[in-house]
């Protein structure tokens, strides 16, 4: 067995670590971010927001933080495995409509009609940060931990 055969082959087990890495990046985000300075980011990115950190470039202005801090607040509301697929299925539906027209691949053509960058886009000129607890955000990590319980008791109990 190795690791790439393990889903396969223990298709109960891999679904309970699949619900509990989600329930634990979940649960990260609801957590304030800490705020990690750094002098580069891969692509030219100015910040990047990943659960429970976010990464600014030394010299972003405190816009670049509530930009980011959007983006928290994206996976609090959708969770990380949400915003995850989100923006796989924005980023490959929009690559294979680029290669099918026959352009040149371009990233930031599709981050600009990406709509989480856009309300993040929005929410950076306010001034004030965007981040708090959505009600969506509450529910769905009770009802995530609820599924996490019942699988465990299925499994274990
Ligand atoms: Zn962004």
């Amino acid at each position: 067995m190795t690791w790439l055969s393990f889903p396969f082959e223990n298709a109960q087990q891999a679904l309970l670590i699949y619900i509990l890495i989600t329930w634990l990046l979940w649960s990260i985000v609801m957590l304030p971010p800490k705020i990690v300075r750094v002098s580069s980011l891969y692509m030219g990115a100015r910040g990047l927001a990943l659960p429970g950190f976010l990464f600014i470039l030394h010299e972003e202005p405190e816009s670049t933080v509530h930009h980011e801090l959007t983006h928290v607040l994206q996976m609090r509301r959708y969770s990380p495995l949400g915003v995850g697929l989100y923006l796989g299925w924005h980023y490959g539906k929009g690559f294979v409509q680029q290669k099918l027209a026959g352009q040149p691949l371009d990233f930031w053509a599709l981050w600009r009609k990406n709509p989480l960058e856009i309300e993040a886009c929005e929410k950076m000129q306010a001034g004030v940060s965007p981040l708090h607890y959505p009600w969506s955000s509450i529910v769905g990590l009770l009802c995530h931990s609820l599924l996490l319980a019942l699988c465990v008791f299925y499994m274990y109990g």
